[in-house]
């Protein structure tokens, strides 16, 4: 039996390559780039005037001169007009390239207009200015042909800009993995059936792809049967065409917990069996030759959900470069748990005053106790090697909520 850390490293040890695959930019939010993004032209393509006002040439009014004949007008999207002389200047708006032969734009703030005869005049009240002042440079941010996003970035709104003017359409992203989720155990009906009185209907599977569904991962459920010789071919299936596989049931000591041997017979190299932790205890962990993992989780609804919630979501979102950052809670009752195991403790949680999350306990019946669910919203774990978990100490948490990261 190994502990809850080693179980997560061993876990964190697989680095999945679920390949790439193009989609357009409007759809792109989210994903995980798969190739470098570079600048198509210099960033910015052109001297760009920032400030409405006047474009002029810098050493007539570094020589003094503070008065100037209206040329032109000359708005953005225009191609650059040319400065008669240095006694002209250009009234020019911001987005425009920079008018030929001017190197300096003064905004409308500091200037004055005035008519002399049908000639129109501007006046600069400023004493001083720096060339090229109001002038966002050709190439000052980046160069053509610079990297602007690197492979592995998770696309947000600011990458979508920035690849929508290098006029990147349809990009490169990160696929995602295609999750089978198998449930197994002879007693579990569909969720629409009415049980009989020794069946129950299924639950961890669902919950499994509720989850999945959320956070736009594809996946497809499966019901096998207690039955060594059919879960072997069903299996065998299942693992050639999806990336991983999830599984809840028949990893622990039953009679009918087939599976262990039954992965053992497909090849699928055991990494851990059975954690030191409540619950959970039976969680076995293994990867087939070609790298697909497959997570078995114990049936017991509880086990199934702590170990989903608490293994395979931190990996699965890692490997698609959305990190969950570990949180942590305070305790605000003793606990007493003996067993020398990882505890996965149900808690409710409230904010406090403060922003800290304080963690009350929802202790419940066990495992098997899926009504207790509903109570809590979250794990807190509290890591063997004690007996008494005493109250405002700060442990980590898990959140039943994963919104955020939808
Ligand atoms: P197992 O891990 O197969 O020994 O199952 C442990 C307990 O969890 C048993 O009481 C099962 O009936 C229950 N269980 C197993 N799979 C599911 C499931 N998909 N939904 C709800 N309960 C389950
Ligand atoms: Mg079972």
């Amino acid at each position: 039996m190994i502990s809850v850390e080693e179980a997560k490293n061993i876990i964190n040890s697989q680095k999945p390559n679920w390949g790439d695959r193009k989609v357009l930019l409007a759809e792109s939010m989210g994903e995980v780039l798969a190739e470098d993004i570079s600048a198509d032209r210099d960033f910015p393509p052109f001297d760009r005037v920032t400030m409405d006002g006047i474009a002029l040439s810098y050493e007539s009014f570094h020589q003094g001169q503070r008065e100037f004949k209206v040329q032109e007008i000359q708005l953005a999207g225009e191609p650059a007009v040319a400065l008669k002389n240095p006694d002209y200047a250009i009234e020019i708006m911001t987005g425009a390239m920079l008018s030929k032969g001017c190197d300096l734009v003064i905004r409308y703030e500091d200037l004055e207009f005035f008519e002399e005869g049908n000639q129109k005049n501007v006046r600069i009240i400023l004493d001083s200015a720096e060339r090229w002042k109001n002038v966002h440079k050709q190439g000052s941010d980046l160069g053509a042909g610079e990297l602007l996003i690197p492979e592995g970035q998770l696309i947000t709104a600011a990458e979508v800009a920035i690849m929508a003017t290098v006029g990147c359409d349809v990009v490169k992203v990160q696929s995602k993995p295609n999750v089978a989720i198998v449930s197994t155990g002879d007693e579990l009906v569909d969720v629409r059936e009415k049980p009989l009185p020794h069946q129950i209907r299924k639950s961890n599977a669902v919950a499994i792809e509720a989850s999945l569904n959320q956070l736009r991962i594809p996946n497809k459920r499966f019901h096998l049967v207690d039955d060594k010789k059919e879960l072997k071919e069903k299996i065998r299936t299942i693992l050639d065409e999806f990336d991983l596989v999830l599984m809840s049931g028949g990893v622990s000591k039953g009679k009918a917990d087939y599976l262990p041997e039954v992965l053992e017979e497909l090849k699928v190299e055991k990494l851990f069996h059975r954690v030191a932790q409540r619950p959970g205890k039976p969680f076995w962990f293994g990867v087939n030759e070609v790298g697909k993992q497959v997570f078995a989780f114990p049936g017991n609804p509880i086990s199934t959900y702590m170990c989903f919630r608490v293994y395979f979501m931190p990996w699965l979102m890692k490997n698609l470069k959305r990190e969950i950052p570990m949180k942590v809670a305070i305790l605000q009752e003793d606990v007493s748990f003996k067993p020398d195991l990882g505890y996965f403790l149900q808690i409710r949680s409230e904010i406090s005053v403060q922003g800290h999350i304080d963690a009350f306990p929802e202790m419940g019946n066990g495992s098997g106790d899926l009504a207790n669910l509903a109570k809590s919203d979250a794990f807190l774990y509290l890591p063997p090697g004690q007996n008494l978990y005493k109250a405002r100490k700060s442990y980590e948490y898990y959140s039943f909520d994963i919104s955020s990261l939808a």
